[in-house]
């Protein structure tokens, strides 16, 4: 008989607090959650109840308070900073909200970055061919649009083949025909590489492209849906 997959991510009791001086800011307050490979989820919630904090702490950019989270047999919570840096760099493709392109690189050269100090990247052309970019790989950013230049983030976080995407606020400067298209982008790139994906977004009508959403409400996970069945982005608008 099979065994089932051991979740990519299992995260217990996560809590995170800031303390600036004499203030405190319980930013998540006991989170528990898994996430299987190959999983897309939706991650909703308003602005403030801890969305970027816990997606923070699961990419190795920042440590909770207390709690454990674990990327397969990695204990993320004790590893060391070295150990985190090497969690990133090997399994971890982060896009945020802007892009943060080298402006006096291609498209091309901005991919190629990466790959360079990757384990087992991609052609930084296959990269951009699978956000649509084939065409565009010798621009630099200034010559992109903005949905564009976001191709080539997407391009570059999927091109060392990460075992995980991680995006905070993808589409939150774009309009909604140019957010489509990147979020075509994006479950193209999750559905062919086999990326576990986690979407945050304070857009609900991207919730409808997920297998799971997950709905954060002051610090804690607050619900979680399923989708009987994904839509595909190009369904989808706001
Ligand atoms: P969301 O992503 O859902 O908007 P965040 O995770 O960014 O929420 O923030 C959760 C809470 O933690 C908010 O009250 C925010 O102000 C606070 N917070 C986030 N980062 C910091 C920080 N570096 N220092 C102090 N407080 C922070």
């Amino acid at each position: 008989m099979d065994h089932p997959a051991p979740p990519v991510f299992r995260v217990k009791d996560l809590r995170k607090i800031y303390r600036s001086g004499e203030v405190e800011v319980q930013a998540l307050r006991g989170v528990d959650f898994e996430a299987s490979a190959g999983d897309f989820i939706v991650i909703l919630g308003p602005s403030g109840s801890g969305k970027s904090t816990f997606l923070n702490i699961i990419g190795g950019l920042d440590r909770a308070t207390s709690g454990e989270a674990w990327f397969l047999d990695h204990d993320l919570g004790h590893a060391s900073e070295a150990g985190l840096t090497r969690y990133r760099r090997d399994h971890v493709g982060f896009i945020f909200q802007f892009y943060n392109l080298v402006p006096s690189l291609t498209a091309f050269e901005n991919v190629k970055l990466v790959t360079e100090i990757a384990r087992n990247p991609m052609d930084p052309a296959q990269a951009l061919a699978l956000v649509g970019l084939e065409e565009r790989m010798d621009h630099f950013p200034a010559q992109l649009s903005g949905g564009e230049q976001q191709r080539v983030a997407i391009a570059r976080a999927i091109a060392k083949q990460p075992d995980v995407l991680l995006c905070d606020e993808p589409t939150g400067a774009l309009d909604s025909r140019t957010g489509v298209k990147v979020l075509e982008a994006l479950t193209t790139v999750s559905a062919r590489t086999g990326a576990t994906t986690l979407v945050i977004t304070h857009n609900a009508a991207i919730a409808d492209i997920a297998d799971r959403v997950v709905h954060f409400a002051d610090g804690m996970i607050a619900s979680e849906t399923r989708n009987a069945s994904r839509k595909p982005a190009s369904a989808v608008s706001w």
